[in-house]
C-alpha cells in the first residue's frame, strides 16, 4: 500500500493535568483515500485536524505527508505550507467577494489566466459553473458549501480536510451535497481526512473509518468492517444500536438469554456478544417450541422497515425486520439470529447483567 499521510504517536496537551486529548495517534492514508475520524464530542477529533493543518504544534510525533516531515520533535511546516485544503462547516466564504472572487482567493501567486482556468475546473466540478457572479447570500446552503470545496480543491492540494463539512445543511441536502461531494473526490482521486461525529456520514462517505474515543484510534476498518465486526463494546455501540447478550461461549457457539447462537469467531467462557437488530429476525413461538420465547412491546413502522421491541426475562430487545412482518404488540415470539453474534474484547467483565439493547447514545455518555 502506498501511503500519501503517515501520523505516528501524536499526542498533544493542553495542560499538563489529566491525560493528553491526543494521545499516541497513529495511522495512514492511501493516495486516493477518504479517511474519516469517527467519535463522540470531546474525543479529539478537530485538534487531530487542526495538528495535521499546522494550527496547532504537536507535543510528539510525526506527521508526514508524501515523505515530508510536517510536524516532527524539530519541525513544524507553517499551515499555509503544507499543501492542504480546508472545509470547515461554516465555509467561511467572503461575503462580499463573488463565487469566482471567493474561488481564486486561494490561487494568489499564480497569474490571472491560470487563476481563471484553475477556479473555472473547480466550480465545473462541483456543479457551479454559471454562477461564478453571485455573491454568497444568492445561493443556498448546499451551493455555498460548494463554493467552499471548489476553493479547497482550485490550488490541487496533495490532501483535503474536511471537518463536519456537511452538518449544517438540512438532512435530504445533505444526504445529496454529501454523495455529490464524494463522487468528485473520488473521481479526481482527491486524498481527504474527514473527522465527524455521525456515524451515517462517516460510514457512506469514507473508504476507510477510524474510531476515536479519549485521543486515541479504537478501531479502523473499512465502513464494513467497522460496522459488522466492531472490536469493542464502545465501537459496537457508537456505530448504531446493537443487542448486547452476556453468554458463555463454547467455541463457535454460545448459550445466550436467546437461545443458542453462531459466534463471528472462536471463543471460550463469558463473553460478550453483540447482534444487531437487523441480524435478527421474530417468528411465531410456536414454530420454535425449543428457543426461549419473547413479547412483542413496541412496532414501530417506518415504511421501508419495521422496528420491533420484545421482552424476554425483563430484557428489552431490538428487531429491525422487512415491511411486512405482521407482529402485533403482545404477540408471543421466537427470535431468531440471521448472523453469526460478534464476540467482542470487553476489556472487563461488565457489573452488571448487559443483556438487552444499547444505543450509540449510551456509548457517547
Ligand atoms: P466536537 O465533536 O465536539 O467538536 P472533538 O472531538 O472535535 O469534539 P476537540 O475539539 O478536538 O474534540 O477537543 C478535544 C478536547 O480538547 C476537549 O476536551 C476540548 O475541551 C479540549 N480542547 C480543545 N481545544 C482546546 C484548547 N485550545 N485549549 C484547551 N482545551 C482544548
Amino acid at each position: 500500500m502506498d501511503a500519501l499521510l503517515t501520523v505516528t504517536g501524536l499526542t498533544k496537551r493542553f495542560s499538563s493535568a489529566g491525560p493528553p486529548v491526543i494521545d499516541r495517534l497513529t495511522f495512514a492514508v492511501q493516495r486516493g483515500e477518504i479517511f474519516a475520524l469517527l467519535g463522540p464530542s470531546g474525543c479529539g477529533k478537530t485538534t487531530s485536524l487542526r495538528l495535521m493543518a499546522g494550527f496547532e504544534r504537536a507535543d510528539d510525533g510525526h506527521i508526514v505527508l508524501d515523505g515530508r516531515v510536517l510536524s516532527g520533535p524539530h519541525t513544524h511546516v507553517p499551515p499555509e505550507r503544507r499543501g492542504m485544503g480546508l472545509v470547515f462547516q461554516d465555509y467561511a466564504l467572503f461575503p462580499h467577494l463573488s463565487v469566482l472572487d471567493n474561488v481564486t482567493f486561494g490561487l494568489r501567486g499564480h497569474t490571472k489566466n491560470e487563476q481563471r482556468e484553475k477556479a473555472a475546473r473547480a466550480l465545473r466540478l462541483v456543479g457551479l459553473q454559471g454562477f461564478e457572479a453571485r455573491t454568497p447570500h444568492e445561493l443556498s446552503g448546499g451551493q455555498q458549501q460548494r463554493v467552499a470545496i471548489a476553493r479547497s480543491l482550485a490550488p490541487s492540494p496533495r490532501l483535503l480536510l474536511l471537518d463536519e463539512p456537511f452538518s449544517n445543511l438540512d438532512a435530504l441536502l445533505r444526504q445529496n451535497t454529501r454523495s455529490e461531494i464524494r463522487g468528485v473526490l473520488k473521481q479526481e482521486g482527491i486524498t481527504s481526512v474527514l473527522v465527524t461525529h455521525d456515524q451515517e456520514e462517516a460510514l457512506s462517505f469514507a473508504d476507510r473509518v477510524a474510531v476515536m474515543r479519549h485521543g486515541q484510534i479504537e478501531q479502523v476498518g473499512t465502513p464494513e468492517e467497522v460496522y459488522y465486526q466492531p472490536r469493542t463494546l464502545f465501537v459496537a455501540q457508537f456505530l448504531g444500536r446493537t443487542n448486547l447478550l452476556f453468554s458463555q461461549a463454547q467455541g463457535t457457539e454460545a448459550d445466550t438469554p436467546l437461545g443458542r447462537v453462531h459466534l463471528s469467531r472462536d471463543a471460550r467462557g463469558p463473553v460478550l456478544l453483540s447482534l444487531r437488530p437487523e441480524h435478527v429476525t421474530l417468528d411465531a413461538a410456536e414454530a420454535y417450541p425449543d428457543r426461549p420465547h419473547a413479547s412483542v412491546i413496541a412496532r414501530e413502522f417506518k415504511g421501508h422497515d419495521i422496528t420491533f421491541r420484545v421482552e424476554m426475562d425483563g430484557s428489552e430487545y431490538l428487531v429491525h425486520t422487512h415491511n411486512r412482518m405482521d407482529f402485533q404488540p403482545g404477540d408471543r415470539v421466537a427470535l431468531c439470529p440471521l448472523e453469526p453474534a460478534v464476540v467482542l474484547e470487553s476489556q472487563q467483565p461488565p457489573a452488571a447483567p448487559l443483556s438487552g439493547v444499547t444505543s450509540a447514545e449510551a456509548a457517547a455518555s
